[in-house]
This record gives structure tokens, sequence and C-alpha cells, in this order.
């Protein structure tokens, strides 16, 4: 299934999957004040940018997407298998540590935008419409061997979604085409789904070429969500680094995308 893009009249060129029936989106590199290396949509935090200008272009993408900037929620990411149930006792003011590790967040609280930084990693959102449960996970390759969307999955379960009302959007991230790991991580990714990767991972001399999207929409179906129900982006991050946030093109010098979803508030 592919993605929709947009452009919105404020420049924020955006994407959308059309599995989920609720307002979300992976931002671009498009149509942001940022400059420079980080040239222009940059929404980290801590990538060196002014702050006036991360401010800024957290207002273009929220309008473009149509949520509120003051009620966001944002994860400290670290590469782990930590998900979070937030409150509105979670929302982020910009520009202030946020006070706890997470790669995942989740959420019944409606009128709360869940936020998750990629740049190559997978960001994955799902959302179960009927239970009003969102969640929003970064999946890098430690987190998804590390079975964050199991861990993804029981909070949601928690506050009542069922995996398989369950929709799931797997955005632009490295693809299979330049994601190259040792046999560690192939070898950790087929202990994780507890079965042969098979073409999920394609040998090139002693090394993988691995597709990362594929494996956690692999696990999303053992998991028990509907096939139909789940998309998966084609872009390869590393290939479109003019487009896309890239770690493995820009290394530290790279500004970050955000992925954002929320249930509208009544
Ligand atoms: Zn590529």
């Amino acid at each position: 299934m592919t993605f929709a893009e947009h452009t919105h009249p404020n420049g924020v060129v955006y994407q959308t999957a059309p599995v989920i029936h609720t307002v979300h989106g992976f931002s671009t590199r498009y149509g942001g004040v940022s400059r420079d290396n980080l040239f222009s949509l940059n929404l980290g935090e801590h990538r060196g940018d002014a702050p006036a200008n991360v401010t800024e272009n957290y207002r273009r993408f929220a309008q473009a997407l149509g949520f509120d900037p003051g009620r966001m929620v944002f994860p400290h990411q670290v590469h782990g298998k930590a998900v979070r149930t937030v409150t509105a006792a979670d929302i982020h003011t910009l520009h202030t540590p946020v006070p706890y590790d997470a790669d995942g967040l989740v959420t019944a609280e409606r009128g709360l935008t869940l936020i998750c930084f990629t740049a190559d990693c997978v960001p994955t959102l799902l959302c179960d419409e009927q239970a009003g449960v969102i969640a929003a996970v970064h999946c890098g390759w430690r987190s998804s061997v590390a079975d964050i969307l199991g861990q993804a999955l029981e909070a949601m379960r928690a506050l009542g979604a069922r995996p398989e009302r369950i929709s799931a959007a797997i955005g632009p991230a490295i693809g299979k085409c330049c994601f190259e790991v040792g046999p560690e991580v192939t070898e950790a990714a087929a202990r994780w789904l507890g079965e042969p990767l098979g073409d999920l991972a394609l040998a090139r001399g002693d090394r993988f070429l691995l597709d990362l999207r594929g494996a956690n929409a692999r696990r999303l179906r053992q998991l028990g969500l509907d096939p139909d129900n789940i998309a998966v982006s084609e872009e390869c991050t590393m290939c479109h680094p003019e487009k896309f946030w890239s770690h493995r093109v820009v290394g530290e010098r790279r500004g970050s995308m955000a992925a954002a979803i929320l249930l509208p508030g009544d």
C-alpha cells in the first residue's frame, strides 16, 4: 500500500498512510526555516539548530497536519524497548528536557499529539480508532529486535485496543537497498521473529542487506494485525538525502524528521 504525499500552502511537504484514519503524518526535509546543514525542516531540538527555528518548524508542521503544537508529547529515544503510556501531564514544552527515556509512546487521551523522531530508523504509527488508542514507535534495529512493537501492542491492549482492529503505518526509513548490517544483526532479527528471515535479508559478501521495515511489518502480522491494515513506505531515506534526513549520509550534522499522530479532541 502506497503513501500519499501532500504539500501544505505553508511549504511543508509530508506523507500520510491511507490505512490510518486519524490525524497523522511523516515529515520530510521540505518546508522549514532552518539553514545550512539543517535546511530546512529540522524537527530535532538537539541538532544544533536555533531554538526559534525549531519552534517555527513545529508551528508549520502542526499547521500542515492540523494539530496544536502546544499539546505534543515527545519521547527521549535511547534505542531501547521502553514504551510509555502518556497523558496530558506529559505534554512537552519545547526546549526543555524530556524527563523519561522511551522509544515508544501510547495514549488513549484525545487531543494529544504523539511524536517519534527518525533519520534512517523506522517510524511506526499505530491506531485503533474504535478503542481510541494510538502509538508512535521508534523502530531502529536495536529496539526492533528487543521487540518494542510487542511492548507497544501490550500497552495498547491495556487501554482497550485489539490487534485485529489496529492500523499501522511504517514510514520513510533506510531501505533494504542501503541498510547493510553484520551477521549479528540478522541473527538477532531471526531470533526476534522466531523464524528465518527469508527475503528480508540478502547476503552481500560476509554482510547483509536487511529490510528492517519489512521485518517490522512481519512482526505486526505475528502480533495479530491484519495485513490489509499495514502500510509500508517504499522510500529510502539514504537514497534520497535531499528529501529525508539520513544519519548514514549526513552523520551527526543531520536534522531530524518527526512522525506525528493524534486523536482529535471532542
Ligand atoms: Zn536506499
